[in-house]
């Protein structure tokens, strides 16, 4: 399987490499956003490369100025696309969701640590009570996988803010997550990707092994290579030409 993962940055030199059609991209299976891209740029991604799309999103996600949420009409019609899991062109909000794809799950949280009043924001005790609920039920799927002999799927993440102590910062807004290493510690997700921490002006990506999992930075754009548990991350096209 082959992901493009992007976050953090709409990417117009991700867009010249899709209008030329370079051989990087070709072979995508699945489009990956981690947060903090526009919805206009998902839509670019997903109409010209034509394949399916998985997103969270990040902490800077675009909401309707606070004069419009005054407007009742308004107000209705954004809180009814924000809970559309089809609101861009074909992607899907895998937020505190399950989305299989080939022998994949996938598992998604939105959002950065409570730093201001602003939205897809969550104090720890907050992010650790869905975090668990999902635990649960991919527990319960490993459970019944086991008892009817079928083969397990190997799990995959997908999170805007990072694991605390992986990839974060000192600072309130850009801590990780104490839930997510729990989380790391007990499914094993073959694969980790998120976002929010901007690594600029770096050709590689910035990724960590933690026992058997592949955590990855995805800001920028990345593409990534699974095969049974064998992957190949190659970032940002300077390392692609
Ligand atoms: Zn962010």
């Amino acid at each position: 399987m082959k992901i493009l993962a992007v976050s953090d940055k709409d990417d117009s030199k991700l867009q010249a490499c899709i209008l030329k059609n370079m051989p990087f991209l070709q072979n995508t299976d699945l489009i990956v956003s981690c947060g903090d891209v526009s919805k206009q740029y998902l839509e670019f991604l997903v109409d010209n490369l034509k394949k399916p799309l998985f997103f969270v999103e990040g902490n800077h996600q675009f909401l309707p100025p606070q004069n419009e949420t005054d407007n009742y009409l308004n107000k209705a019609l954004f809180d009814f696309y924000s809970k559309d899991k089809y609101i861009t062109s074909g992607g899907i909000n895998i937020h505190s969701r399950l989305e299989t794809f080939q022998n994949f799950i996938f598992v998604g949280f939105e959002g950065a640590i409570r730093y201001n009043k602003g939205t897809f924001q969550y104090t720890q005790k907050e992010m650790a009570k869905i975090v668990n609920k999902l635990k649960f039920k991919i527990k319960l799927i490993k459970f019944w996988d086991f008892i009817l002999k079928r083969k397990q799927k190997e799990i995959i993440v997908v999170t805007h803010a990072p694991i605390k102590d992986i990839h974060d910062k000192q600072d309130l807004c850009h801590q990780g997550f104490t839930c997510f290493k729990t989380f790391l510690e007990e499914i094993k997700p073959v694969l980790w990707l998120h976002g929010h921490i901007h690594f600029e002006g770096q050709q590689n990506a910035q990724i960590t092994k933690y026992k058997n999992t592949l955590i990855v930075n995805c800001y920028g754009f990345h593409t990534i290579n699974i095969n049974d548990k064998n992957i190949e991350v190659t970032s940002n096209i300077k390392n692609l030409q």
